[in-house]
């Protein structure tokens, strides 16, 4: 079993805290992302700690021109500095590709020729996030055949973790993930390990996100136990849902913001999360309202049967 269970508290950490905010550019902040925005900084700042932003920028085809310059200029109007440069990840290649061949020497990774259609037709079961890949090429590329992509071959163990907000979790990734991509067949790092090695090497030590990656963070601790990487502690926000039951999204409308509505904004995402931020502050600045956020942040507040956590986890406790 390979767990963190001593990490109870985020605020127990030490060396001090480093959070983080990591949005994809592909369209505007919407009040899903500020939520997550919103709770990484408290979280954070309430621990005396650093807030990092990154822009998860390496599926170019989905990123949208002028995106990231608008999602950062919202964060400077609301109030949300964060410490330190922006990092790309379309700036890291070379980190990412470091890692892998790390991975590679130590044998953790394996050459894949499979094309899509393959891996589906080879696939008994189906994981949580499609096929589980039936480890065709997991002792060898067959004859006459070209890798096109690397995989990590996962152990028959458990990865448990306790999230910082309440919850065990823990899940087997072969049996319910399977050997899964770091680099795909077009070339790009999967986003598993693109943010491994990013938290690693910027020294991020508490992840606060959206449920929806709930899923994948047994893979993340799991890559940063192979890499020698210290495991950050998790927090997993409950996710905004629209009105047809769907996670927000881009798709759902964006943060609207009008240079004097960003102290609601801000009030709302954390009523949102569960903190009691005074009627009177829904007109105070947004830099108010952050300030009453880093305050009063109570992370037992936090709603954690919410819409989100969503996936099969199994709760032992
Ligand atoms: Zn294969």
């Amino acid at each position: 079993m390979i767990g963190i269970r001593e990490k109870i508290a985020c605020t127990a950490a030490s060396p001090p805290v480093v959070g983080r905010f990591a949005p994809s550019p592909t369209g505007a902040l919407h009040f899903g992302s500020l939520v997550t925005a919103v709770g990484s900084y408290c979280l954070a700042k309430s621990a005396g700690g650093l807030w990092l932003v990154r822009m998860e920028d390496l599926d170019g085809p989905r990123v949208v021109a002028g995106a990231a310059t608008a999602i950062l200029s919202t964060l400077e109007a609301l109030g949300l500095h964060w410490d330190g440069e922006v990092l790309y990840q379309s700036q890291r290649t070379a980190n990412y590709e470091a890692a892998l061949e790390r991975l590679r020497q130590a044998g953790h990774v394996f050459p894949c020729a499979c094309s899509r259609k393959e891996v589906l037709a080879s696939a008994p079961h189906r994981g949580e996030e499609g096929p589980i890949y039936a480890g065709n090429c997991r002792n060898g590329l067959p004859p006459d055949r070209e890798a096109r992509a690397w995989r990590m071959r996962v152990p028959h163990q458990t990865v448990a973790f306790r999230d910082c907000l309440g919850g065990h979790h823990q899940q087997c990734l072969a049996s319910e993930v399977g050997d899964f991509v770091l680099r795909r067949a077009d070339g790009l790092f999967a986003y598993q390990l693109a943010v491994v090695v990013d938290d690693a090497e910027c020294g991020v030590n508490q992840v606060v996100r959206g449920a929806d990656l709930l899923s994948s963070t047994p893979r993340q601790i799991y890559l940063h136990h192979c890499l020698g990487y210290a495991v950050p502690c998790y927090a997993h926000l409950p996710l905004v849902m629209a009105a047809n039951g769907e996670k927000v999204s881009k798709r759902h409308g964006t943060v609207a913001l009008d240079g004097s509505n960003g102290g609601k904004l801000i009030w709302q995402a954390l009523r949102f999360l569960g903190q009691m931020a005074p009627e009177a502050l829904q007109t105070a600045s947004a830099v108010e309202v952050l300030e009453w956020g880093v305050a009063h942040f109570d992370a037992t507040q936090v709603p954690k049967d919410g819409a989100g956590c969503q996936g099969h986890v199994t709760s032992v406790e």
